[in-house]
């Protein structure tokens, strides 16, 4: 049992993990079970190690139930770098790919996708900063793109999917970063997933993708391609070409452990629904809090509002953190405040913040 305090952990990323994994982490860092050596240590081409990648793949494809025409890869480089593999590798000559502009890291990747070919931006919300989603009715798709980008969660705006775009037999890209795993998943609607591990799923330092097979095999035998930055060369290799981020795997692979034992994505989808639910009850309590979100497109897993002045705001977040209350100010672009709380971020977090805020409502308001 772990005695030292912990805080209520809201960052945005890296972010809280669950105790029961960081429990486990500490219990086997010094030695591995039957192995004498730690995670840290242990050679990547070794059984040990073979076993762990094995069963974080394993464990991943029960939990979303990924078909057998997907591959799972275990990279590094972050999202950020799937924002350049992504049309390095799907995105031909003479080929468009459709970018869904739904926030600041939507952004960022189709500012990447212009540097190696062509970009349609489907649609944009960037005049309302970011606040809503684009309708169905606005997106202006390219028949036969090469594939459809969305940001399935907009983490610095907290806005989310609640139903996926209709892209018809286009490929659906989606960076899910900040809402993988938060909840059921059909893989099949999608042709390739990404997301950094360090918001939902795991430590920073290894970004998982789960992308369809005839999506990956299109870098198949492409030499133009930095051999690091192809698909197919990490698939063949089964996320073995060179040393991969091995202690990220291993967490990674607890996490996921953590929610199969949780009882999976419908269990975990319901305690994020609950916890989501009863923090916007109070940020629409009185009118004292203010959404910045539209309504029908809330995040359940960033929660960003604000206060009547930037003062106030401030203080809110200063004594917020003294109080144990970590990391709720907003992301430097949006300002206000932001409670990121993914699967791990515990409920008792959430009723914690939700007096905090009544408290000082009663003080300040
Ligand atoms: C955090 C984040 C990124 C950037 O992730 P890195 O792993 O730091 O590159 C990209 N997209 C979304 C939606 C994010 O939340």
């Amino acid at each position: 049992m772990t005695t030292v305090n912990r805080v209520f952990n809201f960052s945005a990323g890296p972010a809280v993990l669950p105790l029961p994994v960081l429990e486990q982490i500490q219990s086997e860092l010094v030695a591995l079970p039957g192995v004498g050596m730690s995670v840290l240590e242990i050679s990547h081409r070794s059984k040990t190690f073979e076993a762990i990648l094995a069963k974080a793949e394993a464990d991943i494809r029960s939990l979303a139930n990924v078909p057998s025409n997907y591959k799972v890869l275990f990279l590094q480089g972050g999202a950020s770098l799937q924002f350049s593999m992504v049309p390095m590798n799907l995105l031909g000559q003479g080929q468009t790919a459709d970018y869904i502009d739904c926030g600041s890291w939507a952004e960022k990747a189709l500012k990447e996708a212009k540097k190696v070919g062509t970009v349609n931006v489907a649609a944009s919300t960037k005049g309302e900063n970011y606040s809503r989603l684009p309708k169905q009715s606005e997106l202006t798709l390219t028949p036969g793109a090469a594939y459809v980008h969305v940001t399935t969660n907009n983490t610095i705006e907290g806005t989310e999917y609640s139903t996926l775009p209709q892209v018809g037999d286009v490929p659906l890209v989606a960076d899910a970063s900040s809402d993988i795993f938060s909840g059921p998943v059909d893989v099949s609607k999608f042709g390739l997933i990404y997301a950094g591990a360090q918001k939902n799923i795991g430590p920073a330092g290894v970004t998982l993708v789960i992308a369809r097979e005839d999506l990956v095999a299109k870098s198949a035998g492409n030499k133009a391609l930095p051999t690091m930055l192809n698909y197919s060369v990490h698939a063949e290799n089964t996320s073995l070409y060179n040393t991969p981020p091995a202690f990220g795997i291993y967490a990674m692979g607890l996490v996921i452990k953590w929610l199969l034992d949780l009882g999976g994505l419908p269990a975990i989808a319901e305690i994020n629904k609950r916890k989501a639910a009863k923090l916007y009850a109070e940020i629409d309590r009185t009118g004292f809090f203010r959404g910045t979100a539209n309504k029908d497109d809330r995040s359940l897993m960033n929660v960003t509002f604000r206060l009547g002045s930037e003062e106030l705001e401030s203080k809110f977040v200063k004594e917020a953190t003294a109080a144990g209350l970590d990391g709720l100010k907003g992301h430097r672009s949006v300002g206000g405040m932001r409670a990121s709380i993914y699967n791990a971020f515990p409920e008792a977090g959430i009723d914690a913040l939700v007096s905090f805020m009544q408290e000082f409502e009663r003080k300040n308001g």
